[in-house]
């Protein structure tokens, strides 16, 4: 903990001097905190799995159980590996994003087959959920981190798809206009209070309600997009009513420009 009070009130340059101390000083107090916050949640987050899977490792050493119990708790061990495994992903790229010094790599690439990729890939769980989708899908090239894109999609989707009830509707639409790409991910799920709504691409910030809470998630997805897109020097809104969806707009312009880090 640091605090620095400094002599704001003088008119002059010594006085502007000490406005932009003082504003620097804020800065790296409230980054100090953020720091902490994020080594406290990532470390909470780990915790939890790990008893999990301690505890349950020692039942499953006591050769007395039943091999029902046997493969119940072999199964909640596999489910908290792979909680841990997407947890580290999700950091690891997070960390990658945040310690983007120079300018990522960009290409030209086909928005449209991307997404018509990642589509495909989540067919199955559309099914296994009996979610109905409807994809317009306009011809697109845009310049951009294609993988870091990619990951945008895949979050979108499958945030639609954990937070809608089995026989909902997901409406996906890519679109161009003047010099940009407009993708919309609508889905009418459980939808999000307009409290929650500023929170939503805080890192860990999950919405604390029953219905969300039997939902797997680790915060972190959204996150990522907003940091993916603010990279491309794009945007993301949301507009939500609970208990009647969730509209996700992302504008990424198709001509990369450099994203000034600073914002
Ligand atoms: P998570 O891993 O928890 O899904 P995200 O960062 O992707 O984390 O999303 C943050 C929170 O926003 C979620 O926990 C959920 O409460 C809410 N959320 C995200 N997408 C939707 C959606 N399509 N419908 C309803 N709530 C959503």
């Amino acid at each position: 903990q640091f605090s620095v009070t400094l002599p704001t009130s003088r008119g002059d340059e010594i006085g502007e001097l000490a406005i932009s101390f003082q504003k620097m000083a804020n800065q790296l107090q409230e980054s100090d905190q953020l720091r902490k916050r994020f080594i406290n949640d990532v470390s909470h987050d780990f915790q939890t799995p790990l008893q999990n899977i301690k505890g349950y490792a020692a039942l499953v050493a006591n050769n007395e159980l039943s091999s029902e119990k046997l493969h119940q708790y072999a199964r909640i061990i596999q489910a908290e590996t792979e909680r841990l495994s997407v947890l580290t992903k999700q950091l690891l790229l997070l960390t990658s994003l945040d310690s983007l010094t120079e300018q990522m790599d960009v290409e030209l690439f086909s928005v449209s087959s991307q997404l018509t990729e990642v589509l495909q890939r989540y067919r199955w769980l559309m099914v296994d959920k009996n979610i109905s989708l409807t994809a317009e899908i306009d011809d697109i090239t845009m310049c951009g981190n294609q993988a870091y894109i990619e990951k945008v999609w895949e979050n979108l989707l499958s945030n639609a798809l954990k937070y809608t009830t089995t026989g909902g509707m997901i409406d996906i639409t890519l679109t161009e206009s003047s010099n940009g790409v407009i993708a919309t991910f609508k889905d009418n799920g459980i939808g999000i209070h307009k409290n929650n709504i500023p929170h939503l691409f805080e890192r860990f910030f999950r919405v604390d309600d029953a219905r969300h809470a039997e939902i797997e998630g680790t915060g972190l997805g959204l996150a990522i997009v907003h940091q993916i897109v603010s990279l491309h020097s794009g945007k993301i809104d949301v507009t939500s009513i609970i208990g009647k969806g969730t509209t996700f707009t992302v504008y990424l312009p198709k001509k990369f420009q450099n994203a000034d880090p600073s914002a």
